[in-house]
């Protein structure tokens, strides 16, 4: 990835403030926070508030999620260099880039082409060669791929979608928020020689899983 120092200052007051200071320990997890220009994913009006502890619009009636929320996420999937890892909902890409810098392969699903393409342009622009895009309804997964050492939703879904249960592998670990259309409670699925056990983390809101195995459209 391309680096830069621009707003660096803002960064590791984000990273020290929201993200090391609430727990996450996972210091993989915690030097990509501080390299990855979060204002780089972000409308250019709102890059003063790129840093700051909330998501912001990405348009679309989207968000890009929360720096911390993020930060939890990833640490959960436990990501080693060699994994493979499913994303659904690319929103801005920001996500995927700190997936990216932390496995060997993403691959990448968003329903709104128009988003898909705008992260798709800045992943390109900060050098990302790892990285596969898909517009599609991610609630059904990418098969032509599994199985995936990491699963990672980042829209709220009435139950764990089946298909993600199947193309995850043995030892992978799936995050994914579960609830109502306002609020979820963010899951963590393992499956362990091919039993699966679910751990609730904490109560979460996300914009919802709009598809197949998430709600009707
Ligand atoms: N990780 C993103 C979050 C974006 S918000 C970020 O931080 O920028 C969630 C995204 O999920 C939205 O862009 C929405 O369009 C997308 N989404 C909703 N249902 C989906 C589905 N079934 N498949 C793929 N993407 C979906």
């Amino acid at each position: 990835m391309i680096e830069t120092q621009e707003w660096r200052h803002e960064r590791e007051r984000m990273v020290k403030e929201q993200i090391v200071a609430r727990g996450v320990e996972d210091q993989r997890v915690v030097d990509a926070m501080m390299r990855v220009p979060r204002h780089f994913f972000v409308d250019k009006i709102y890059a003063h508030q790129a840093y700051n502890d909330y998501p912001l619009s990405v348009g679309h009636g989207q968000t890009i999620s929360q720096p911390y929320m993020v930060a939890v996420m990833t640490e959960l999937l436990e990501l080693k260099p060699g994994d493979a890892v499913l994303e659904i909902g690319t929103g801005s890409g920001y996500q995927t880039a700190i997936l990216a810098l932390l496995c060997k392969m993403v691959y990448t699903i968003e329903r709104l082409s128009a988003l898909k393409e705008s992260a798709r342009d800045k992943l390109d622009r900060l050098g990302f060669k790892n990285i596969a895009f898909m517009t599609g309804d991610g609630s059904l997964g990418w098969p032509q791929y599994a199985p995936y050492d990491g699963i990672i939703v980042t829209a709220g879904a009435p139950e764990v979608p089946n298909a993600l249960i199947d193309q995850l592998a043995e030892k992978g670990r799936l995050v994914i928020p579960v609830g109502s259309e306002l609020y979820q409670t963010l899951n963590l699925v393992t499956k362990q020689r091919g039993r699966i056990f679910r751990k609730e983390i904490f109560e979460c809101t996300f914009v919802p899983l709009l598809g197949k195995q998430g709600w009707k459209e």
